[in-house]
């Protein structure tokens, strides 16, 4: 699939999401085989793997961004700020938010996910979905001014959602708090189950620990929320100083709007190549697409995993050459965390809890982050 005339084919990455970021660091690779890179993305990157702890207080923004254009600019490829609305695939150019275009020969995406609710919200001032995540740096903020002003008043959050994220979100929540010097009173709001993917056991012991911390469990569903109260099924209305929403992710509509197949969430269909089941110059990666005959969870460590055969497939396909296949792994370690730097870690059936677990996912995570800053201090001294 090579450019016509012999000109470079133009590959365009969209979004500068996990999976892109193996692409990124392998920009060399690219040149050597006739292609020319455009990245179109927002910068910078906020990597989920901190971002509770960003809420919690371990760690500053900066400590959990990646600079991607600084990246991209010195591995060779151009630059574009913004965000892609549309592919014009029968012009085949990339249209943004602003109206630019970007032509391409080869398109990849990697642009997440938002944020999964029918919840009429109130402003942004009170209420804070857990994507984008620079929207939980914005709450902590806001309850840390609230501590501030309040002395020794309560200061209230009501997460919605009973997954990995809204736990995350509860926990540190109450961390920052009381770190702070504050009194938390928080509420997580989960529906019929929470923490559904875990053993009863594992779930029971998070139930300890939380309740040990005061942080209320509400296994009711929420019917809607204004910026004093959540209302829940069956209670009274809850309420609060700040609303949490962490109700499940779900891809932006930049597929379906393009005209791709998509999955019933609008998540963009693509083969074990990473290649659209509609149109074989696009590809995509992460939380963003759904592979034909797999079931695979919106995680980090499945884009991450992407990220190699989406790059070698892109270098493929220009070249016209055997694509890769992508095969999920069967087991991954996640880790929770659930502030006061404690965490949750599962690997199939084990699972360990505790300080240890939280020290080795601030390890693991710091690791990711200064692998790509040394790419990029690399690239800048060569
Ligand atoms: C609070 C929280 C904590 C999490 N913690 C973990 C964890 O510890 N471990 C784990 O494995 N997973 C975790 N996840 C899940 C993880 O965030 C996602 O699975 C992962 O980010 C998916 O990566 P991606 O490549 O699809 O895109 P992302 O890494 O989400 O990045 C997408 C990028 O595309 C950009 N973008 C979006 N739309 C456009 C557009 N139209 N044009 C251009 N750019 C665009 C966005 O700004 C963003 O930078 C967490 C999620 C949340 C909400």
């Amino acid at each position: 699939m090579t450019a016509t005339g012999g000109s470079a084919t133009r590959i365009v990455l969209l979004g500068a999401g996990h999976a892109h970021h193996y692409a990124l660091a392998h920009l060399e690779a690219y040149a050597r085989s006739g292609c020319a890179v455009t990245l179109v993305a927002e910068n910078p990157f906020w990597y989920s793997g901190m971002a509770s702890g960003i809420l919690g207080g371990d760690y500053a923004p900066e400590e959990a961004q990646i600079d991607v254009f600084a990246l991209a600019a010195r591995g060779g490829a151009t630059v574009v700020a913004g965000r892609a609305t549309f592919i014009d695939r029968p012009g085949r150019r990339v249209v943004l938010e602003d109206g630019k275009t970007v032509p391409y020969d080869l398109v990849s995406l990697a642009i997440g996910s938002g944020v999964r609710t029918d919840l009429t919200l109130p402003g942004p001032e009170s209420a804070f979905t857990v994507k984008p995540l620079a929207r939980l740096w914005d709450l902590r903020c806001v309850l840390e001014r609230l501590v501030h002003e309040r002395a020794q008043a309560p200061v209230t959050v009501v997460v919605i959602g009973g997954g990995a994220s809204a736990c995350e979100a509860a926990a540190n929540a109450h961390a920052l708090i009381t770190a702070r010097g504050g009194r938390a009173q928080i509420v997580l709001v989960t529906g019929e189950t929470w923490l559904s993917v875990l053993p009863d056991h594992v779930r029971a012991q998070v139930a300890r620990d939380f309740a040990r911390r005061g942080i209320r469990v509400e296994r009711a569903r929420a019917l809607g929320c204004t910026a004093h109260g959540v209302a829940v099924v069956g209670r009274p209305v809850i309420t609060c100083d700040a609303v949490v929403i962490a109700t499940g992710l779900k891809p932006p509509p930049l597929a379906a709007a393009s005209g791709l197949p998509v999955d019933g969430e609008g998540a963009l269909l693509v083969d074990a190549n990473l290649r659209s089941l509609g149109d074989p110059r696009i590809f995509g990666g992460g939380d963003c697409i759904a592979i034909a005959g797999h079931d695979v969870p919106r995680l980090g460590v499945f884009a991450v995993r992407q990220g190699p055969v989406l790059h070698a497939n892109l270098i493929a396909a220009a070249r016209g050459t055997q694509l890769r296949i992508y095969r999920p792994q069967r087991r991954w370690l996640s880790i929770l965390n659930l502030g006061d730097h404690r965490g949750l870690a599962t690997w199939g059936p084990f699972n360990w809890h505790g300080r240890g677990a939280w020290l080795l996912k601030d390890r693991i995570d710091r690791a990711f982050i200064r692998r790509y800053r040394r790419t990029c201090l690399a690239r800048w001294s060569s």
